[in-house]
């Protein structure tokens, strides 16, 4: 029995008989591990590669350090970073952030800059695409069912095709109009409205720390993952490297042993009281045994993805190009982004005359790209990089290449459903977390991928989180990070200050108060008497036509006065209400801009 996470956490108890199964030691795994060790609760990792990491290692070739694609650390989850920092104390280094985006002989700064981009683009250009993002602000196009929509309706039709079109097809290898629209939005979710009005009111500096600079450990990502290696290993638990997950089988709705192929060692069963796996799910379901029901196992193979492959080009020079990354937008090559490994970290690169330079191709197993051999795709983006003119071809003199299968899990129109299949069946299993990237089949970067390993981890010591909520649900996000102001005290204040207000109640309230004070007025007049009643007051006559210093004008005057004041009033509170509307929509607008501005990033 799994002891409750008071139980283990008050206690230095040591729960040898509760072990926790972990399949995959990249960052997801390792942190569900990192998380057990808090509550006593043995991790046993088993990890396919022969390194920690995952997609996010770092790989060697003799002395160049590299990554499967850069790897920025950033994040808005404050557990997480103070893990990293716990983590890696002084090798975490704080980079300011420098790229570019190449488009039609041209470099771009990214985020795009105002006055380089009109220089780039020329007035005409300019123009245009401005005129095109007005048109969509004022018809964005309905409905907003694919990528191409959701950026063209935010930026404008020529925006999108000059900086968005071309990099996400070279990215994703299908065209804008067959990615969902809800792959944005996850990846690159706007603030909601009510942190934006807190930003608005109390300021933010987090959209711009995001943009402008991110951490990155001295010798690559790996280095985070192997001490997280070492803390679990030094702490009880195990990491097994080259392990890879074969069989997983189960009884009445529980997982009961987990198989694995050691390689030469041959294949081990273990059983299994809890398990976290941070494979990739549609994997994870071929390994069931028994197997699932049909349905789900076409599900499974429905699920796609796209994989990745990285050339590292030695060029016997220091200095190519400033910037961490480049994109590029081009058409005529196929090379998506280009990493210049020393403006990461200096310790990616020996110490001497030369650097590394990273080929980024997007592609898919078995398409042309994946089946080049070695050889050839050194050849081709050594051509491709002396094309974009950012190296010379006598100055390449060596090559690496690196293939990442299941890089990108796919959002296209049936994942959505594929997933719920899956996911409906894996909810069957009492004792069965998913967890990460592949493992939820979730856009999610490091962070993200953490934290569902962290609270799977808890869950097993007696949590009950929701996994799938984290990035949906914005309160896994924000609410940790936002230690501006009291949550509660500015919401009480933000309803009052942003309440509609009713038109015909404010309308009816400044008609009868006009009215009362007016017709009162008149009567006391009256009550009062004297020679010459009410002569300053029997002058609104001229403009309430009947009205008298009398009782009767006194209900004359009343009628008048509530007729106008109503009129009045219900225009104050509709154009309040109008301005209102108006101000949250363009405080909206800006912070989803300003969100937006690194859109590129989460392609
Ligand atoms: C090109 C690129 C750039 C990126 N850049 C960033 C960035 O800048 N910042 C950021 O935060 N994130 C970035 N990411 C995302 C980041 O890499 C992932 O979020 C993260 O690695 C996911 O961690 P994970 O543990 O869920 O999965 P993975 O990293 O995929 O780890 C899963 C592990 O499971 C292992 N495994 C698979 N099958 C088995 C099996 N049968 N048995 C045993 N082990 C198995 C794999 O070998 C792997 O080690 C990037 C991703 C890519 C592709």
């Amino acid at each position: 029995m799994v002891p409750s996470s008071s139980d283990l956490k008050e206690g230095n108890k040591l729960c040898p008989e509760s072990t926790v199964i972990i399949l995959g030691g990249g960052p997801a795994g390792l942190s569900a591990a990192h998380e057990c060790l808090h509550y006593k609760v043995r991790p046993i990792v088993f990890e396919m590669g022969s390194m920690v990491g995952g997609i996010s290692r770092t790989e060697a070739y003799k002395e160049y350090l590299f990554d499967i694609g850069g790897h920025r650390f950033f994040t808005q989850m404050a557990n997480i970073d103070h893990l990293w920092r716990e983590m890696m104390g002084d090798d975490f280094l704080t980079v300011s952030r420098q790229s570019r985006i190449y488009y039609r002989g041209k470099f771009y700064d990214y985020p795009l800059k105002m006055t380089n981009a009109f220089l780039n683009l020329g007035p005409i250009e300019s123009v245009r695409i401005l005129l095109s993002y007005i048109q969509a602000q004022i018809s964005p196009q309905f409905p907003e069912d694919n990528f191409e929509q959701w950026v063209a309706n935010r930026f404008g039709w020529r925006l999108y095709q000059t900086f968005f079109k071309t990099y996400t097809e070279k990215v994703w290898g299908m065209p804008c109009q067959q990615i969902q629209a809800d792959w944005a939005a996850q990846r690159i979710k706007g603030l909601s409205l009510k942190s934006a009005v807190i930003n608005a009111m109390f300021g933010s500096s987090k959209v711009k720390s995001l943009i402008d600079s991110f951490n990155y450990p001295t010798r690559g990502p790996g280095m985070m993952w192997d001490r997280f290696k070492d803390h679990i290993e030094k702490n009880g638990g195990e990491v097994n490297l080259n392990c890879r997950a074969t069989g997983i089988s189960h009884e009445n709705g529980r997982i009961t042993s987990v198989t694995y192929d050691r390689g030469e060692a041959g294949l081990e069963t273990l059983p299994v009281a809890q398990i976290i796996s941070s494979i990739p799910i549609s994997r994870l379901v071929k390994i069931l045994d028994p197997p699932p029901p049909k349905p789900v196992s076409d599900a499974a193979d429905d699920l796609s993805y796209r994989s990745f492959l990285i050339v590292v080009l030695i060029i016997n020079k220091k200095g190519l190009f400033s910037d961490q990354w480049i994109y590029i937008h081009s058409p005529h090559v196929q090379v998506g982004r280009i990493q210049n490994f020393e403006n990461w970290s200096k310790a990616m690169v020996p110490e001497g005359p030369t650097s590394s330079i990273g080929m980024e191709y997007f592609c898919t197993i078995g398409d042309s790209t994946w089946q080049m051999t070695d050889d050839t795709l050194i050849e081709r983006a050594a051509a491709e990089l002396a094309e974009l003119g950012l190296a010379q071809m006598t100055d390449i003199i060596d090559g690496t290449v690196i293939r990442q299968p299941l890089a990108y899990p796919v959002y296209d129109q049936n994942y959505s459903d594929n997933l719920a299949v899956i996911r409906t069946f894996l909810e069957t299993f009492s004792n069965l977390q998913t967890v990460g990237r592949n493992g939820m089949h979730r856009y999610n970067n490091m962070d993200h991928s953490m934290q569902t390993g962290i609270l799977a981890a808890k869950n097993v010591c007696g949590d009950q989180y929701n996994l799938w909520q984290i990035n949906e649900d914005e309160s896994y996000l924000e609410e940790e990070q936002t230690p501006l102001v009291n949550s509660t005290l500015v919401e009480k204040i933000l309803r009052k200050s942003f309440a509609r207000i009713d038109e015909l109640a404010f309308a009816t309230a400044s008609g009868t108060l006009a009215g009362l004070i007016i017709f009162l007025a008149t009567i006391w007049l009256i009550v009062k008497g004297g020679a010459n009643v009410g002569q300053h007051l029997r002058l609104i006559g001229q403009y309430f036509i009947g009205y008298k210093v009398t009782v009767a004008g006194a209900f004359i005057a009343f009628a008048y006065a509530f007729f106008s004041a109503f009129l009045f009033g219900w225009a104050i509170a509709y154009l309040r209400n109008l301005f209102l509307v108006l101000y949250l929509y363009r405080i909206k607008k800006k912070s989803e801009m300003r969100s937006l501005r690194d859109l590129m990033d989460h392609l």
